[in-house]
């Protein structure tokens, strides 16, 4: 019988991908989404096929199901979406975990948590270890995320010890490819975006703090590989360790499109991490994983995919 997984945030930009992958190992994925961010024509080429099945449903809603595996990547990723409705972010963390992890525990499935390099904040530490507690702020305006996300790792493994729920925890970092939104706010897209239309980048800040880009196929390959593991609950940092400021991403964006478009420095957001860097020697060791790709050869492929979307806007 093949594996059935349940995909939580399956029509977002990494769930996607992830179910795509799924697919192609011959296994079954319910696809579970509220469309808050995530979009039909994500997954729409994966409608027809028996092995798959879209469920439109919000995780703070218990729900029944017969699975092998969940993963759960239900929540809003971009800054500007998880800001929206910061109530609804911590709702979808923290209810959202208790529901799938209920769920996990209810049907014997092992589950795996999609956390973040946001648990440590402003990081004092760098490159950041898992070992690493953080440094994040309990009452600014991206605690809603920074925190339900810290929280639900706490859920995790209280059940874990509690209950003897299977779980995997990842937390990822800095991840685009295609698939992600036109609006989606982040800084990969919103730079391509803008430099395709010709609109001023907009860096916050200076653009001397630092981000490390992974693209999604390297990031989706680390999280197979940890559900696969036997015996290794993680967490785990996933990210590609290539660390560059948000200035010479802006500089490759415009060397790669050919856009004249110009710079417009704009004030830096509050809490806004200055740098960050996985450090992913647990990553290597346990799952005998590395990205591959490099920015150089995954914003190309990214350019490529926003490239269509905004040439159909006319
Ligand atoms: P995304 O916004 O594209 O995807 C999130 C998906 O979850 C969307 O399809 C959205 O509609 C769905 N969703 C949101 N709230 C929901 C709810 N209450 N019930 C059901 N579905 C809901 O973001 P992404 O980049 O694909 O991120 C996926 C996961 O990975 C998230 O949990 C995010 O926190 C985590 N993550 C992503 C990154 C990154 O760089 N992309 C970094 C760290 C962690
Ligand atoms: N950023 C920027 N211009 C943008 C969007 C983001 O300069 O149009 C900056 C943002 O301030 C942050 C970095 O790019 O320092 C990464 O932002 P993103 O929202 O992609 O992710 P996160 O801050 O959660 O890592």
């Amino acid at each position: 019988m093949a594996i059935v997984n349940l995909v939580t945030g399956g029509a977002g930009f990494i769930g996607s991908h992830l179910c795509e992958r799924l697919l192609e190992r011959g296994e079954q994925v319910l696809c579970l989404d509220n469309f808050f961010t995530g979009r039909k024509a994500n997954i729409e080429h994966l409608l027809p096929n028996p092995h798959f099945e879209l469920i439109r449903h919000d995780v703070i809603e218990p729900i029944l199901l017969e699975v092998d595996r969940i993963f759960n990547l239900a929540c809003p990723a971009s800054p500007v979406h998880y800001q929206y409705n910061p109530v609804k972010t911590v709702k979808t963390n923290v209810m959202g975990a208790l529901n799938m992890l209920g769920l996990a525990k209810r049907v014997r499935a092992r589950i795996l948590q999609a956390s973040t390099s946001e648990i440590y904040g402003d990081p004092k530490i760098h490159p950041q270890p898992e070992s690493y507690w953080g440094n994040v702020n309990t009452i600014g305006i991206r605690s809603c995320y920074d925190e339900g996300k810290r929280v639900t790792e706490t859920l995790f493994f209280d059940y874990h010890r509690q209950n003897n729920v299977d779980i995997r925890v990842v937390r990822i970092f800095n991840t685009y490819g295609p698939k992600m939104l036109v609006n989606d706010g982040r800084v990969v897209s919103n730079f391509i975006v803008q430099a395709l239309r010709g609109e001023p980048i907009t860096i916050y800040g200076d653009g001397s703090q630092t981000r490390s880009f992974c693209y999604v196929s390297d990031l989706v390959e680390g999280i197979i590989r940890m559900m696969d593991t036997d015996g290794f609950t993680g967490p785990v940092n996933l990210g590609n360790p290539g660390e560059f400021t948000i200035r010479e991403l802006a500089d490759e964006v415009l060397a790669l499109t050919g856009s004249k478009s110009e710079i417009d420095f704009r004030p830096l957001p509050s809490d806004d991490p200055t740098r960050r860097q996985p450090d992913i020697r647990l990553a290597r060791e346990r799952l005998d994983w590395e990205p591959k790709i490099p920015l150089r050869e995954g914003l190309p492929r990214t350019i490529e995919y926003f490239a269509k979307l905004v040439k159909e806007e006319g």
